[in-house]
């Protein structure tokens, strides 16, 4: 084996940002879909972000010119709101937040940040400022605090830990017999899915983007753990931009918006009380998941009540 004295710090340095930018990049394709040959333009700017407005105006999509996937989807999300895009599946809705993140090109319309087309922008600039809590976190196997700081490498410990708290996953960090520097992964203590998804979420809480991108961010978890990490979700989504693209309709209900996709068209927009009234798609896919969930409720024996 070669020695190597010198630059062991800095070799340990570059690996890990290495390592870093590999996973970021592979939990967002895993997330999002294979990316195409997008490219900057020559000096693109920087997005600059302000409120954290995000708009699709009359977006048009397909990956196969034959086939268009987006027919004309308009969606304003303003500075600071949150808006759930539901529908059935292969109705676009990831392919919505594939756009977000520029891995393809619109074929009309455009995709606007604070009034910047993302086309005109770096790339960097754009990925740096959208955060996105996938479905299952990836742990290295290392302490979990480094797999909280990944997030941000440079953030100072108590922010680390505000962060964690805020996730509601730091009192079971305490709990772990070397609390912060207890390893984890597969080489370590297997966390469950709720606990790794806490950690995923304290790892975006102090990545600290302003605008968030959820992709049934929930749905590989059972029904108690998903309620039990809404606050957490809660919490990562107060003063940001959110978008979150649901599966499961009971835990979006209290979004400021919600937008029905259905064959790549928007067929219904409003607040889950207004789309109840309105008795149409989003009444009728509510009524039809709350009866599932009776049906799961029987089936799993309740804690009782004294
Ligand atoms: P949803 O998230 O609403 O379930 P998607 O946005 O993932 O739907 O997909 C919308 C449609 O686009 C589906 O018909 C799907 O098969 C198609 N699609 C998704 N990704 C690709 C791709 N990489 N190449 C070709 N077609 C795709
Ligand atoms: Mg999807």
């Amino acid at each position: 084996m070669i020695q190597i004295t010198m630059p062991l710090n800095f070799l340990g340095t570059v690996y890990r940002e290495i390592r870093q930018a590999l996973v970021d990049m592979g939990e967002m394709f895993d997330l999002l879909g294979q990316p195409a040959e997008i490219t900057d333009k020559p000096g693109a700017p920087d997005l600059k972000v302000s409120g954290g407005e995000v708009l699709l105006d009359d977006v048009r999509f397909g990956y196969e010119p034959a086939r268009p996937i987006l027919k004309g989807v308009t969606i304003r999300v303003g500075p600071g709101e949150t808006v759930a895009i539901v529908g059935p599946s292969g109705s676009g809705k990831s392919t919505i937040g594939r756009l977000l993140f520029r891995f393809y090109d619109v074929t009309g319309g455009a995709v606007r940040i604070d009034g910047q087309d993302v086309r005109d922008i770096g790339q960097d600039s754009l990925h740096a400022q959208i955060g996105v809590v996938p479905q299952d976190t990836v742990l290295f196997n290392d302490t979990i605090l480094y797999n909280i700081a990944y997030g941000r490498p440079d953030a100072a410990r108590e922010e680390l830990i505000a962060a964690a708290k805020a996730a509601k996953i730091h009192d079971f960090i305490m709990s772990l017999p070397e609390g912060y520097e207890t390893k984890v992964g597969e080489r370590g203590l297997k966390l469950s899915g709720g606990e790794k998804q806490r950690v995923g979420i304290a790892r975006t809480l102090l990545k600290n983007p302003p605008i968030l991108l959820l992709d049934e961010a929930t749905s590989a978890l059972d029904t108690q753990t998903e309620r039990d990490i809404q606050d957490s979700l809660r919490a990562m989504a107060e003063g940001r931009t959110v978008i979150t693209i649901a599966h499961r309709l009971s835990t979006i209900a209290d979004s400021d918006r919600i937008v029905v996709l259905e064959k790549g068209e928007v067929v219904e927009e409003g607040r889950h009380e207004a789309l109840l009234a309105h008795k149409g798609r989003y009444a009728a896919m509510w009524a039809r998941q709350s009866a599932e969930e009776e049906d799961e409720g029987e089936r799993i024996p309740r804690p009782t009540v004294p």
